[in-house]
């Protein structure tokens, strides 16, 4: 296959892994086990996401102070402008930094009252995605990442209007846009073509959501506007109560999509796991990435 031609090309996948804090501890425990079996692929990076409104500011801060304390992973804090000044938001940024965090990913975020209602920046806060940019570099000598959207953002007028918002980011500092989850690759890469022809030249991860709860997923891509193809709807048909054949599905699904990306010259991938690792460490498997064994385990096997 012209897969395999590609990984004998020899240029290194790369993958990043995005988790959301725990609310409780049964939570917490989950995504802990995930992130010990995930953590041995080596991702560039991974992300903590800060909850809707804001409302995770002190859980997606341990989240991320203990994956600096606990593990070599270099983790990304995700940061929004919703509900707070810029000096709070000055200073989530700057306890970032007191722990050893190099890496945001910066958005708007929604309202508190969800997605849907209408948008209105805090008074004394920062009014959109480029101001929080530039005022995270301000601060210090962050890596910071950026939304984007393949199928335009709901509230953009245009794709072009989208892309535009894309470029502010860009010039204020961004160093990396991360994708809105897409079903269709050809959706993605036409979407990439009209960035670069705008003049954007930093990576446009595409953000991977392997489908463990197609319902579910169906749900959240009419909220974010993500189109989901007939073809999808009808792999996961009659499947609602069959919970064993939907994760095989899952996994067909998902790497039918990232192996098509692979033969089409993409290498860096961002997995939206829902905290889970099973699908994820499988994709990663086939993409050619193995697992580091520790060096006591590989001297137990001598
Ligand atoms: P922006 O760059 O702010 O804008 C997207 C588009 O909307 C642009 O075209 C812009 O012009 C347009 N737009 C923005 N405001 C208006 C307006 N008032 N009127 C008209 N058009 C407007 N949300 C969270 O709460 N927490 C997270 O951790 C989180 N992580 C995410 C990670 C990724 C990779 C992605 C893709 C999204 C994430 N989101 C998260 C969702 C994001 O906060 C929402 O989609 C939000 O609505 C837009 O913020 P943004 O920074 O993505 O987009």
């Amino acid at each position: 296959s012209t897969y395999r031609a590609s990984r004998e090309g020899c240029r290194p996948i790369r993958v990043s892994f995005e988790f959301f804090p725990p609310k409780t501890e049964e939570m917490e425990r989950t995504l802990w086990s995930s992130i010990e079996r995930l953590a041995p692929l080596h991702p560039s990076f991974v992300s903590v996401t800060y909850g809707a409104g804001g409302s995770t500011r002190e859980r997606t801060h341990n989240t991320v102070a203990r994956m600096v304390r606990e593990t070599n992973l270099k983790p990304a804090a995700h940061l929004t402008c919703v509900n707070a000044t810029r000096d709070e938001v000055d200073e989530v940024v700057r306890s970032y930094w007191d722990v050893g965090v190099r890496h945001i990913v910066a958005l708007r975020g929604d309202p508190a009252e969800g997605v849907g209602s209408a948008y209105a920046p805090h008074p004394g806060g920062y009014r959109q995605t480029c101001d929080l940019v530039a005022g995270i570099k301000r601060i210090g000598d962050f890596q910071v990442s950026v939304s984007a959207y393949p199928e335009k953002h709901p509230e953009a007028a245009s794709l072009d209007a989208d892309i535009d918002a894309l470029k502010a980011k860009v010039d204020a500092g961004a160093d990396r846009a991360i994708t809105q989850f897409f079903f269709e690759n050809d959706v993605y890469l036409r979407y990439v073509d009209r960035v670069r022809a705008r003049g954007i030249d930093i990576p446009i991860v595409p953000g991977i959501l392997p489908v463990q709860n197609f319902k579910q997923a169906a749900n959240f891509a009419r909220r974010t506007g993500a189109s989901v193809p007939e073809w999808l709807a009808h792999r996961f048909e009659g499947l609602d109560d069959d919970v064993d054949t939907r994760r095989l599905i899952a996994g067909a699904v998902a790497a039918e999509q990232v192996l098509d990306l692979v033969d089409r010259g993409i290498h860096d991938f961002h997995f939206y796991s829902m905290n889970r690792a099973d699908l994820v460490y499988a994709i990663c498997h086939l993409l050619g990435l193995r697992a580091e064994r520790p060096a006591a385990a590989e001297r137990a096997a001598a």
